[in-house]
């Protein structure tokens, strides 16, 4: 940038220097000697301004037209736009002996029509034709810049007549070269052109190619910037007139025009999108959309209106985009937008191209070699850093969506554990909940035991009570008519039991039913044998198939072991026995329950009667 800086003061401090040189030479005749090998001629230079373009060779040829010609106001001839044509007028002198060979150059290819006439000492005139409104091969050498070959004579002044005629910038960089100083010259312009269009097309291509992989619009917005680019330079240097477009005169104006305005529209539609106007800043976006149109109309216009006018109105466009497109670009860094910097960073270097060609062409810059170059070489920066600024761009966009794609991955995931977690807690829960359900049923299903178990049992002595009796007793009395077997029932009753309480007291009394129902309890051995708490003071046994035989042997036994039981009052021994009433038979269908217990109430009757302390069996027959 310092650099830059350096050149265009440097260039401003010639341009006053040959301004000077200009006015000392002007008029003056150029001593061609054979040792220089160029002579830049515009310090040699007079000129008439012939406005409405009527003027002959001859009348400025006329002696009495002298005090007409001016020379040139600055070191290079650049006149701007204007409708007039020009008169340019150089005197050439061969110093030498012998004859010398040399080449004119114009290197201005957009002239439209120059006539360069040699006047030679004798009066004969050769008269040339050039200009891009003329057939490319027309030229007097086929060259991108406007050549003529032209030989001196040793000691004879040769007066060279220019007309130009031109709706382009009038600018006549006009050199004399030695032949091979030209081509070498012209070989390294090549390379340079050559460099220069290679890295626009490579640009444009390269990027054309990532814009049919990736699919962005902006890397098409960016491709046709740079094809419009590359045709507008190529046209302004000569180059499509040489090799695109040799016999279309019309059009090579018109491509200008169409290029430039060409960049416009892709240029603002690119930047509208590349730095998210839309979204971000609605009006600069409508503002760029409205220069695409304007864009559109002149590239239409160009075909109907007139050259100088639409040149004027297409620069006069540019120089709107550039100065809008860096403030808004600007404005767009501050928002913090980072393809804003890296835009301003590739824009700055054709920014700068492009003022120093707009004022160069509107006359404020004096044109030469690095006006022109500056032009390019900003281009072609600017060119390779916004490629690598899309490139930038699609890898920050890249970035955010993979960061987007592993936050939301992060997302999932913590969505998936909470869940996970929730499950595993749920299922806790369940098993919490099972585990507890587990634990009622069971608490419920002892609780329904004791309760069960506490229904059947009497509280005083532990044994079956009444209402187990009522239950059992008919079931087994089923079971005894199934299996055809005999059933036995025993009633029990205490002896005198009134008395014993009368005697010892109810407390005592309950512990002699316990001790009397132990006893009992003490006597059956079979499995299937139960002992039930009757009545007050009366027991039943069950002895399912037991004859009579078996049944008076238990009867027995229990009545003994009560007889004989050591049971204390007061440290001394109280007597207890029971009468027993026993029955066996094989219930039938026709035998109600109750008649069995009837059968063993009566024997059990029988035995109070007999004495008490007794057993009796019920014999069926005998009844
Ligand atoms: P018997 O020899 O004729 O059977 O005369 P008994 O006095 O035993 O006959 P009774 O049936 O008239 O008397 C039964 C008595 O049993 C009445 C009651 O005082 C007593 N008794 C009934 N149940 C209980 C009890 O649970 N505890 C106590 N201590 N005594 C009871
Ligand atoms: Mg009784
Ligand atoms: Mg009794």
């Amino acid at each position: 940038m310092k650099r830059f800086w350096f050149i265009l003061v440097f260039q401003v401090f010639l341009a006053t220097e040959s301004d000077f040189i200009c006015t000392a030479n002007a008029g003056n005749a150029l001593f061609v000697s054979s040792q220089p090998a160029t002579y830049e001629l515009a310090a040699y230079l007079s000129y008439i301004e012939d406005a409405k373009g009527e003027l002959t060779l001859e009348q400025v040829r006329q002696p009495g037209r002298k005090n007409l010609w001016h020379p040139v106001p600055k070191a290079t001839v650049n006149f701007g736009y204007t409708d007039a044509v020009f008169w340019f007028m150089l005197k050439l002198i061969n110093t030498e002996t012998a004859p010398l060979k040399r080449v004119i150059e114009i290197a201005y290819p957009v002239l439209d029509h120059i006539d360069i006439y040699q006047v030679m000492p004798d009066g004969k005139t050769l008269h040339a034709q050039m200009g891009d409104k003329q057939a490319f091969h027309l030229r007097p050498i086929l060259h991108r810049n406007f050549m003529l070959p032209i030989a001196l004579a040793p000691n004879a002044p040769v007066k060279i007549f220019i007309r130009v005629k031109t709706t382009s910038s009038m600018q006549l960089p006009l050199t004399l070269w030695k032949e091979r100083a030209w081509m070498a010259k012209s070989l390294n312009e090549s390379l340079n052109l050559g460099l220069f269009f290679g890295i626009m097309l490579i640009m444009g291509l390269y990027n054309l190619f990532v814009f049919i992989s990736v699919r962005e619009i902006y890397y098409l917005f960016y491709v046709c910037f740079v094809l419009c680019m590359t045709i507008f330079l190529a046209s302004l240097k000569g180059l499509s007139f040489q090799y695109l477009w040799p016999h279309s005169v019309q059009w090579n104006d018109q491509s200008i025009i169409v290029g430039l305005a060409g960049v416009i529209l892709f240029c603002t539609l690119f930047i509208r999108d590349f730095i998210n106007l839309p979204q971000n800043r609605p009006l600069s976006s409508k503002f760029m959309l409205s220069l695409a149109a304007v864009s559109v109309i002149i590239i239409g216009s160009t075909f109907f209106l007139p050259y100088p006018i639409m040149i004027h109105w297409v620069i006069l466009t540019a120089v709107i985009v550039i100065v809008g497109a860096t403030i808004i670009a600007i404005i767009r860094w501050v928002d913090g937008d980072i393809s804003a910097r890296y835009f301003m960073l590739a824009w700055s270097a054709m920014m700068i191209g492009g003022m120093i060609l707009a004022a160069n062409k509107f006359n404020l810059i004096r044109r030469n070699l690095f006006t022109e170059n500056a032009t390019s070489y900003g281009m072609a920066l600017q060119v390779i850093l916004l490629s690598i600024a899309l490139a930038e761009r699609l890898n920050l966009e890249k970035r955010n969506s993979l960061a987007a794609q592993m936050e939301a991955y992060k997302q999932e995931r913590l969505a998936r554990k909470a869940q996970e977690n929730a499950l595993k807690i749920q299922k806790h829960a369940n098993e919490i909940l099972e585990q507890r359900v587990r634990e009622r049923t069971t608490d419920l299903e002892q609780a329904n035991e004791l309760l069960e178990t506490l229904s059947i049992t009497d509280g005083l002595t532990g044994i079956k009570n009444r209402r187990c009796f009522d239950e059992v007793y008919p079931l087994e009395f089923k079971r005894a008519i199934r299996d055809d077997t005999p059933l036995a029932v025993l009633l029990l009753d205490i002896d005198h039991f009134k008395n014993f309480n009368d005697t010892y007291g109810h407390l005592t009394g309950d512990e002699c039913l316990k001790m009397v129902a132990s006893k009992i309890e003490n006597e059956l051995h079979r499995v299937s044998d139960m002992t039930f708490r009757y009545g007050g003071e009366e027991f039943c046994v069950l002895l399912p198939n037991t004859q009579n035989r078996g049944a008076l042997i238990v009867a027995e036994r229990i009545r003994e072991q009560i007889e004989t039981a050591d049971f204390q009052f007061n440290d001394h021994k109280v007597p207890v026995t029971i009468s027993i009433g026993l029955v066996s038979r094989i219930p039938s269908q026709s035998l109600h329950p109750d008649e069995l217990i009837s059968n063993a109430d009566k024997a059990l009757y029988q035995s109070k009667q007999s004495g008490r302390n007794q057993v009796t069996v019920y014999r069926v027959a005998e009844n």
